[in-house]
This record gives C-alpha cells, structure tokens and sequence, in this order.
C-alpha cells in the first residue's frame, strides 16, 4: 500500500513527507526548514529560532476566536539506530516505510514514529481547514533525543498559549498528566596506589536482566555493580587492580567486574561464594539469566591502596539505588546505579536520579553526596532538568470525555517516569495546563520500532474533537 494513502491521510501524508528528509538530533537543519516552507506555503506566521525550533501560528477557525489558544507541541529529530546488516545512510538516505499486519515500520532502521508521528499530527492539524478550534501555536523543537537542546533554547515568553498538549506519548488509551525530571551525579575517588599484600581473584557478573533506568526501574532487578560492591567489601585486605560495570548511565547494570588483591585468597572465594548464593537466590525470579564468577588470578600491575579500595567498595556498597517513591502505579522517584569506570587518575560511577518532583530528586543525590563525602570522594551534578509534577486540571476531564465519547472506555491517565519536554516548559511557564499523549509505538529507538496504524486514526480523531471542545 502507498503509505501517502493510508488513513488518516492528513497524517500518514505528512509522515511520509517527513521521512523522506535527514533528521537525526543534531542534524535538523533541512526538516526545520522545510517546517517553515510549509507554514509559508500555507500562508502561516512562522517563527525559527537558533536552535531551529520552528513555532507555526494558525488563527481560530470562523466562530472560535475567543477561544484560548492551544499549543500542540512535539520533536522534528529521531534517534537513528539501524540493524548490523543495515547499509542505511541517516545523513542522506529517505526512511523506508514498510506497513506490516496494521502496523507502520521502516526497513531494518528506527522508524522515526516518535515523534514524527506526532509531528505529522499538528501539520495535519494545522493544513486542514475545515477544522474547528481556537487559536493553535504549533511548537515543534530540535534535539528532543539528546538532551533537548532545543526546548532548552526556547523563549518560551514568546507563546501565547494557555494550554499545550504535547503529543510524544506511546501508548493508545493513556494520557499522561506529569512526567520526571533528571540528573547525573558523577561520583569520582582519587586513585592511591599501595603494595601489593596479597594474592589475585577475579570476580565477573553478567546475564542479569538490566532495562531502562526509568521505566524498569521498578522491576526490582539485580544491579550487578551494587552486587560486586556487595560481594567484596567485606573481604579482608581488599586492594582493588581493575573494577567496572555497566554500559550507560540509563541502563541498569547487567554486567560488572572487579579484579582484586585479598589478604587470604581461599578464605575470600568461600566468603563470596556463599554471598554468590544469597544473590541468586534473592534474584532468581527477576533475573533468572543472572550469572557470577570468582576464580583466583594473576596479575602484576599497580594496585590501590586498602583504604581507598575499601572506601570505594563502600561507598557503592551504601549509595541509595532503585525505586524510592511510587504513587498508585506511577514511578515518581528512582535513581539508578547505571556505570562505573576505571579511568585513568580516578576511579568513577555514575548514578542518574529521576523524579517528576524536583526537590524529592535533589533530596535523593543529598542522600548520596552525604554518603560519598563520608568516604572522601568527590561529585558533580551535571545534566539536571525539571520534572513535571503530576497535576489534576479541568482540561484532563475534558480529554477524558472526549476520549469516552469516540472510544468508549475512559482514559488511563498517569504520569511517565521518563522524560518529556513538558517539563522544561512547567517550569517556566506553570500556569499552562498540560497533558501528553500519541498513538501507540513500540520499540522507539531501536531497528523494531512500529506505529499502529488504527491507533493513529484512533488519537488523531481524539485531537480534533478536543480542540474542537476546548473552551
Ligand atoms: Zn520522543
């Protein structure tokens, strides 16, 4: 089927146009602009930015005028992710869409769904006049997928919207109303080296279930570098020669290893190997694949001093992690353990702190800098942004009915423990209502991710009448 005919075509239309132009973070210069053409085209007031953030104005339809006016806000960039055997170039090559039993999906790449998807929408909002609604300011920003440059940038003084509706959720049904805001807190020891005063054992973790920092944070898994710090940091004489685990900071943990001198090797590996046991056992219905090794071993390079290696130890060993506050099904306070590196003065990790509600997140890296100063290390927050804290508001029934009244049931409404733009504009400008929502998408970010094609019709049809209701 040509995708350009797939129903609603004022958004699979406008999708397929998307697709066929660059847009990984970084790289928004061509879809930027052809935002812009687009508004001009359509004789629209438009405005980009530095960043190339691109807010597009349409005035009410006839009858709506003194209707407030209403944002509809999303990100033009993707994350580009192919498969291995993929010769896919992001840089110039048109996503190839496939559609698949009722599914929209691209040719052994990210599909770009999220959130061309929700991009499409608000230009299918905005090229449709035979709409009914209020004033629309379309905000569509740069550089959601690293670390959102581009709502960063935004003058948000210039908006004149008294409510936004963000539309980079993934889930049909779902509308959420609150979303958690982040740091990183960087925790380094300076490396003191000593004399070597015993013999080698070397300890690897690895299989165990891992997921993302934010929205499996709840799973109660293993995090293999707290359980290395577990395992070693009672064992006598500790003297560490190489440690590290995990992959990225919003990745738990699956895999962890230390090298390390102790004082009595045979006395050590019977001490961790019955600790081995308690850790599998408590975990053997979260992380069934888990698996930990410790076996004697030889090496002759430098080691650190007893006093910093058990410091360190210590310091992971007691550091706040996992799931701290929930509320009804919601996450709204975690933080993850998620990278530990052995560099070249220091030794480092890594913990990332969310929290839709900024000073419980704040409170939650106090816990952790009291600890790590306790053990003479240092910190930096670095790559702090708000959260938006869950709020109950008149447009949130609105939406509700509206739903209800196309789809039948109600709206699941809740907040996400990952993040959104909306939180960086909460913070500037509170008084505007918000909600969040899009149609289903599975597997964003990665070569599987997929849009449901009647999910779509299903959201876009529940956007037009909500603005139509919007008062
Ligand atoms: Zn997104």
């Amino acid at each position: 089927m040509e995708i350009k005919n797939i129903e609603p075509k004022e958004v699979f239309a406008n999708f397929y146009e998307l697709s066929r132009i660059p847009r990984e973070s970084g790289n928004e210069k061509a879809v930027s602009d052809f935002l812009v053409n687009f508004a001009k085209d359509r004789n629209l007031e438009v405005v980009q930015d530095e960043a190339l953030n691109v807010i597009i104005r349409k005035e009410a339809s006839k009858g709506y005028e003194d209707r407030p006016t209403v944002a509809l806000q999303g990100h033009m960039d993707m994350v580009c992710v192919k498969e291995d055997d993929s010769d896919h170039d992001f840089a110039n090559d048109p996503i190839e869409l496939l559609v698949e039993d009722g599914w929209l999906t691209a040719n052994g790449t990210t599909l770009g769904a999220d959130d061309g998807i929700g991009v499409a929408f608000i230009m299918g909002i905005l090229d449709d006049d035979k709409l009914e609604h209020g004033p629309i300011e379309a905000i569509i920003t740069t550089g959601e997928e690293t670390s959102m440059v581009g709502a960063n940038a935004l003058d948000l003084s210039q908006l004149k919207a008294d409510y936004l509706i963000n539309i980079d959720s993934e889930e049909e049904g779902v509308l959420t109303i609150g979303c958690a805001g982040g740091l990183d807190l960087e925790i380094e020891f300076k490396k003191e080296y000593e004399d070597i005063s015993g013999d080698f054992i070397a300890i690897e973790l690895s299989g165990f279930e891992g997921g993302h920092s934010g929205m499996e944070i709840d799973k109660f898994r293993c995090n293999a570098i707290k359980t290395l710090a577990r395992l070693l940091h009672k064992i006598e004489g500790v003297q560490i020669a190489d440690i590290k685990g995990g992959v990225k900071r919003n990745a738990i943990p699956t895999t962890a290893y230390g090298l390390v001198a102790v004082k009595d090797r045979d006395k050590a590996i019977g001490e961790i190997e019955k600790r081995i046991k308690d850790v599998l056992n408590e975990y053997k219905d979260s992380d069934p694949k888990g698996k930990i090794t410790v076996e004697k071993a030889e090496y002759d390079g430098k080691v650190l001093s007893q006093k910093v290696s058990k410091d360190i130890l210590d310091a992971i060993f007691a550091l706040p992690d996992g799931l701290y506050k929930k509320y009804k099904d919601n996450i709204v306070t975690s933080s993850n353990l998620g990278l530990l590196e052995n560099r070249e003065e220091t030794i480092m990790f890594h913990s990332m702190i969310r929290s839709e509600v900024d000073s419980a997140k704040l409170n939650r890296a106090e816990i952790a800098m009291a600890i790590v100063e306790r053990f003479g290390g240092s910190y930096e927050i670095t790559n702090q942004y708000s959260g938006w804290q869950r709020e109950e508001t008149p447009l949130i029934d609105l939406a509700n009915e509206t739903w209800k009244a196309i789809h039948g049931d109600d709206l699941i409404v809740g907040t996400t423990h990952g993040g959104l733009e909306c939180g960086l504009f909460k913070k500037e400008i509170p008084q505007v209502e918000m909600i969040s929502f899009g149609p289903e998408i599975q597997g964003a970010h990665s070569p599987a991710e997929k849009c449901n094609i009647e999910s779509v019709a299903n959201n876009y049809k529940f956007l037009v009448e909500l603005l139509k209701k919007i008062k």
